[in-house]
């Protein structure tokens, strides 16, 4: 890389004055910030091709991991930490006058995803270059990621997102690399050699085009590649209406997840998965076929990983190659497709299972259709023998009924391997919602929990408390993130909790700052900073945080002799542009925010924060600044979180149900070092089977839930009409699906008792360093490592 700051120094301003022809003083910030990724990018080039051209020859299994989002957030200055010059360059920088934090600044985040899933295909990358691992993403180019959130009045108003404005000084367009992807149309049979063909005839072509950006692994020279697809025009498109192929074919590259309540939006979303899919397979068996004489090896060269439904045509694609393009038969097609690909589970609520309409699928792909159709007539074929007569269970598994194609039911029948995130997810994946499967497929079935990269997440974010760490430990954690249980030994030591205790309070006033210059709010940096940021869900109960808050309130305002330790609430959630009643909370916490940060009675002990447009960027600097972390979803709904494990790798403490990983981080370290409550996954899986819960009861005999309900629509919160109606009637109307109201009194205990716990800061930082020490197993290095061993069988390789 850059062997000292002087080279740097120089190659910097070479580089700035060559692309801006102009002297350095006279550029822009914004203009160095791309100077410095340009350099970046075309200093890594050796190892990049390096990389690959190692990756060639050796002819190692190499995995390709194939995501519908990747929420990269902003590269600059990752990419540094990992080639480890930050800190050279940051002292040159300095001494140009040039600060690299307002650089990195400048940088608008990739914001390719919507949450947790996104979060983790990035986090994945990551870990896989710093392991030497053969392995490659590959998702959609989005010309507009996730959308950028305003808060206008207390609403979310959402804005088209523009990230590729100013360019991406990351990716390297591969116009030689574009291929060919077929929408529509229809399938000619034909004979050849005796034996059936088909080919897919009229279609409408579209041309994928590969944007190429490098993934740098920590203090390695291993960088592997992130493949984004745009869809751009074929070079001979021969159609009448050209403008509007122009349009439908640009639409399939626009929007992350476009709206999908009609039929229209939907055949986009639909085309986005093929598009993804059939580029990616287009592109991997054409490098594969340079290096390998037989197809039928391939699964020993290859490993095909779906994150998630999204990219499940995958195995249809894969067959319609092996079969269409290459003349295999269908049991090896099977054999070969069937032990390249792997599929991970992200959830079990109903809502997010993918089932795809017949009269939307058939058309737009009638070759992809017609190979689902003998994939799912084979296999009801062997539930038959395996289950003769049992045509309810048979209908109950099969990948297509009732007119709709079963996503889940063709990743799980179609790969080798289906892993839930979390034990308990994966738990509830074979012995409730895919115990069917479970039953004939007992070896297919894996978990993986899921895990976050401490060099972002830890390293990056919080250079303090990562300086602090080292002082102790030695830097050792860093390589092997399992032996931060060294700090364990700490949690007794007075002064390191003490330095802990400091390391907090300075990234607490740094958000102080942010929460000032964003909302005008100023909050008490001595208060406890308590945190809820992921999406706006009702599964995810950020309206029992808001009801512990008015039940703080009214408690202050009813009882002068009440007291409490200060508090600041801060949250972050986008609600989709769709959803309806996730917006009314939104409005319903932003209310609240009013009326307690106004009333001077309660504002010295309540502070109430929504800071908008909730992305990597600022949960970077939100979680080290946590004390309090809320994992509050309704137990079982939650496959994972991984947000709970960045802020237990912070200090921060959970506040958490029993759900997800927040099970796991409990196994860890231990129920003193956590705060838990409410219903556990079995009994809310028990009260969706068998009944029992009424909300009335709760409201009938709990008197602040009753003050707080009727809050919502008696005009206590001014201006709001007839907002939170839709709430009310689901708590009371509906019976809370959620069961806010059955863990509301649990949930309030729990907090309570927390409060006490930190009044006793020894007590509180001996906790936090405990997190800390305990948290090195949730860093996606284990995870991905796992994934090698057990899922792809990959060995490390490495390039120098
Ligand atoms: C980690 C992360 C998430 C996922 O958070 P959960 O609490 O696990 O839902 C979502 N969005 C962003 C920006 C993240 O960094």
């Amino acid at each position: 890389m850059f062997s000292s700051k002087e080279q740097f120094k120089q190659a910097y301003l070479q580089k700035l004055e060559m692309m801006y022809g102009k002297r350095f003083e006279d550029t822009t910030v914004s203009e160095q910030y791309h100077a410095l990724g340009q350099l970046v990018r075309e200093t890594i080039s050796t190892n990049w091709i390096e990389t690959n051209e190692k990756y060639r020859t050796n002819k190692e299994k190499q995995v390709y991991y194939l995501s519908i989002e990747f929420l990269l957030g902003r590269l600059l200055g990752n990419n540094l930490l990992n080639l480890g010059v930050r800190d050279l360059c940051e002292e040159g920088l300095r001494e140009l006058g040039i600060e690299l934090s307002a650089l990195e600044e400048c940088e608008i985040d990739a914001g390719l995803g919507n949450g947790g899933l996104g979060r983790l295909a990035a986090c994945f990358l990551d870990s896989l270059a710093t392991l030497n691992l053969p392995g490659h993403g590959f998702g959609i180019r989005y010309k507009h990621g996730l959308f950028d959130q305003k808060i206008v009045d207390g609403y979310q108003v959402e804005l088209p997102e523009q990230w590729l404005r100013h360019g991406n000084v990351w990716e390297v367009k591969r116009a030689d690399k574009a291929v060919p992807v077929n929408f529509w149309g229809k399938v000619e049979s034909y004979m050849e050699n005796n034996r059936l063909r088909f080919r897919h005839v009229q279609a409408e072509t579209i041309s994928a085009v590969p944007y190429d950006m490098p993934v740098i692994g920590y203090k390695t020279s291993t960088v592997n590649m992130l493949r984004l697809w745009s869809a751009e025009p074929a070079p001979y498109p021969i159609h009448r209406d050209v403008l509007k192929y122009k349009r439908d074919t640009e639409a399939v590259s626009e929007f992350l997840y476009p709206d999908d309540t009609n039929d229209e939006g939907k055949i986009l979303r639909l085309k986005q998965q093929y598009f993804l899919v059939a580029a990616s397979l287009n592109s991997i068996i054409q490098s594969y076929r340079k290096q390998h004489h037989s197809l039928l090896d391939l699964h020993h060269y290859i490993a095909i990983h779906i994150n998630d439904t999204h990219p499940v045509l995958a195995i249809p694609e894969m067959m319609r190659i092996l079969i269409d393009e290459e003349g295999l038969g269908w049991d090896e097609a099977w054999n070969i497709t069937t032990k390249t690909i792997s599929y991970t589970n992200h959830t079990t609520l109903s809502e997010a299972l993918e089932k795809w309409p017949v009269h939307i699928f058939k058309p737009l792909l009638p070759r992809i259709y017609m190979i689902v159709e003998e994939i799912n007539e084979r296999f009801c074929q062997e539930l038959w023998d395996l289950y003769p007569d049992d045509w309810e269970r048979i209908e109950r598994m099969a990948i297509i009924s009732h007119q709709l194609v079963k996503m889940a039911h063709l990743a799980i029948v179609g790969t080798h391997s289906t892993n839930g995130v979390a034990k308990i997810h994966s738990e509830i994946l074979k012995h409730r919602e895919m115990k069917d499967f479970y039953e004939i497929y007992p070896q297919r079935f894996n978990n993986k929990t899921n895990g976050i990269t401490h060099r972002r997440w830890l390293i990056k974010a919080n250079p303090e408390l990562t300086q602090l760490i080292t002082d102790a430990i030695g830097d050792q954690w860093v390589q092997t993130p399992s032996t931060l249980t060294e700090l364990e030994g700490y949690a007794k030591d007075e002064s390191f909790r003490k330095d802990l205790q400091e390391v907090k309070q300075f990234r607490k006033k740094i958000l102080a700052k942010r929460i000032k210059d964003q909302t005008g709010i100023v909050v008490d940096e001595q208060s406890i900073f308590d945190v809820q940021v992921k999406r706006l869900h009702a599964y995810k109960r950020q309206l029992l945080n808001v009801f512990h808050i008015m039940y703080l309130y009214n408690r202050l305002k009813e009882d002068s002799s009440y007291q409490i330790h200060p508090r600041t609430f801060i949250f972050g959630a986008k609600a989709s542009p769709g959803y309806y009643y996730a917006k009314k909370v939104i409005k319903l916490l932003n209310s609240v925010a009013d009326k307690v940060n106004h009333d001077p009675k309660v504002n010295p002990y309540l502070k109430v924060v929504f800071l908008e447009n909730y992305r990597v960027s600022l949960a970077e600097e939100i979680i080290p600044a946590t004390d309090v972390s809320e994992q509050i979803s309704t137990a079982s709904k939650e496959a994972s979180g991984t947000g709970n494990m960045k802020f237990m790798m912070n200090g921060a403490l959970t506040m958490g149900t029993l759900d997800g990983a927040n099970i796991e981080i409990r196994d860890e370290v231990g129920a003193e070092n956590i705060f838990t409550f409410g219903l556990t996954p079995e009994e809310v899986l028990n009260y969706y089977q068998n009944g029992g819960y009424r909300s009335l009861d709760y409201y009938h005999h709990n008197k602040h839930i009753q003050t707080i309900l009727e809050q919502l629509i008696n005009g206590f919160f001014p201006n709001t009409g007839s907002d939170f109606e839709m709430i009310y009637d689901s708590l009371l109307m509906q019976n809370d699906e959620f069961f806010v109201l059955k863990d509301f009194s649990s949930y309030c205990a729990a907090q309570a008792k927390l409060s006490g716990v930190y009044e006793n800061k020894d007590a509180w930082f001996e906790k936090s360093v405990i997190n800390i020490a305990k948290s090195g197993y949730f860093s996606s290095d284990r995870t991905i490592q796992e994934y090698a061993d057990n899922i792809w069988h990959l060995n490390k390789v490495k390039v120098y």
